[in-house]
């Protein structure tokens, strides 16, 4: 049962937006709890004091960037869903099918939290206008699936959801839909498609789901993250949450950070938005012993990798993006010296190849053949021209040449690792010449 590695004396209100609540045995807040520590007090004061359009200024001038991975501005995707004028009204949707490799955030806040999302999930369906949300959780998710129910019940019975919460005309009430285990779904229009009981392919954009999304209806998907990040906004200001960053960095607040791979102590941590890479590091208490950081990847297998010598980057948005990688969910991939490139990026392509829905071509037949081709260099009979395939393969996957975001995340590791660690993969080119292989059938899951 995991925990935030930091202690209840260490997490304030002032200072840890997320998680000064939590308990340090690491058992759930329930709502008797969450009342006690000023739990529901943004929701009583927005919808007694503010109109939609009031909430999504305060969230954009907050600049609260989307925790999911993508980091656009949350009030920015706000504002479509009020464009509609008479449009009837829509949906909200949190984004929890947290499938990214080595992400386990929004988990922790689900599981050990939940009042705190139901709270932002009701700022955020009032500013949007939407009278109905869904949870779409990871199917694996079975305990925050047990917890988010529970709590939606005892917010309901309080009157926190359903009909006229806290005597205000606003009605809206939350369900949790459980995935079944594809990372597909987890890309906001796949997803949307998903819930309404189709395919799960996904959607061309524009229309952003904003426009139209669930049922045709103005939909708003925002991660679990995101969405916990809105009630201690509403309640302090655009300004307080700024300045939680100090001058780290643009960006505003704080971000819940972690660490897995071979170090010290892999976990999790609410810190200022923009602490450095070495910093999170240090929480970790850097590698093992006898261990040597080789390279690393900032958030998630859909990043770039990245050297030591990055760690002394802000882990923000734009400071990752001018390094040619990105934040994604902000939970590093430590990758020691003694771990190999070519199998590393064999079994993440593997993931990649085997979660592509098969809508596009290039994900579609281009991810196989990169596992194929990656296979043949990891036994060492790889052929001459494949690594320059490889690039081409990544190059096709490349932004703005399929769908959705799932290729570009299979090839921003692919083509990080081929610059940073080329040398790895000449080494799997054997003495075989003559290509006689085809282009492979879909490799198995
Ligand atoms: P994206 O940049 O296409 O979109 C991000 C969000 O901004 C979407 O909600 C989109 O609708 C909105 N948006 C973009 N342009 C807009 C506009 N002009 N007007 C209004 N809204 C607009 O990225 P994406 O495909 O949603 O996400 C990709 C990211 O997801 C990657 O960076 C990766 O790190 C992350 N990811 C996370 C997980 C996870 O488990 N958390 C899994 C896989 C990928």
């Amino acid at each position: 049962h995991s925990r935030i590695r930091q202690s209840g004396t260490e997490r304030q209100p002032e200072t840890h937006p997320l998680t000064w609540r939590l308990r340090d045995d690491g058992e759930v807040v329930w709502l008797g709890e969450y009342l006690d520590k000023d739990g529901y007090q943004s929701v009583r004061r927005a919808l007694a004091e503010s109109d939609p359009q009031g909430i999504i200024t305060v969230v954009k001038d907050a600049n609260v960037r989307g925790r999911g991975g993508a980091g656009f501005s949350a009030g920015v995707k706000w504002s479509l869903t009020l464009q509609g004028g008479d449009m009837p009204r829509g949906y909200l949707i949190c984004n929890a099918d947290e499938m990214e490799p080595g992400t386990f955030k929004d988990r922790l806040l689900m599981e050990q939290q939940p009042h705190l999302l139901i709270e932002g999930m009701i700022l955020g369906a009032r500013a949007n206008n939407a009278r109905q949300g869904y949870i779409f959780l990871r199917g694996e998710y079975v305990e925050a699936a047990r917890v988010l129910n529970r709590a939606i019940d005892e917010a309901r019975e309080a009157g926190w959801l359903g009909p006229d919460i806290d005597g205000s005309g606003f009605d809206f009430d939350i369900a949790v839909h459980t995935g079944a285990g594809r990372y597909i779904c987890g890309e906001e229009t796949a997803l949307i498609n998903a819930l309404e009981g189709k395919r799960a392919n996904p959607r061309a954009k524009p229309p952003f789901p904003g426009q139209s999304g669930a049922w045709g209806r103005p939909t708003v998907v925002n991660n679990v993250e995101t969405l916990c990040n809105i009630p201690a906004v509403i309640l302090h200001g655009a300004d307080w949450y700024q300045n939680l960053s100090g001058n780290r960095t643009g960006d505003g607040g704080t971000k819940l950070y972690g660490v897995s791979g071979p170090v010290a102590e892999p976990g999790l941590w609410e810190l200022p938005m923009g602490v450095t890479g070495a910093e999170l590091l240090d929480r970790a208490g850097g590698l093992q012993q006898g261990r040597r950081l080789k390279t690393w990847l900032p958030g998630g297998t859909s990043t770039g990798f990245l050297l030591p010598e990055h760690l002394e980057l802000p882990l923000d948005f734009d400071s990752i993006a001018n390094v040619g990688s990105r934040l994604g969910t902000g939970l590093m991939m430590a990758v020691p010296e003694d771990r190999g490139m070519v199998s590393l990026m064999r079994n993440l392509e593997e993931f990649f190849a085997r979660e592509s829905c098969g809508w596009c071509t290039p994900c579609r037949d281009g991810l196989p053949w990169v596992v194929k081709l990656l296979r043949d260099l990891e036994k060492g009979q790889g052929q001459a021209g494949d690594i320059e395939l490889l690039d081409k393969l990544a190059a096709d996957c490349g932004p703005g040449l399929t769908f959705c975001a799932l290729a570009p995340g299979a090839a921003m590791p692919l083509e990080t690792a081929l610059r940073h660690f080329r040398q790895e993969f000449e080494q799997g080119i054997g003495k075989v010449s003559g290509d006689t292989r085809g282009v492979p059938d879909r490799v198995a899951a």
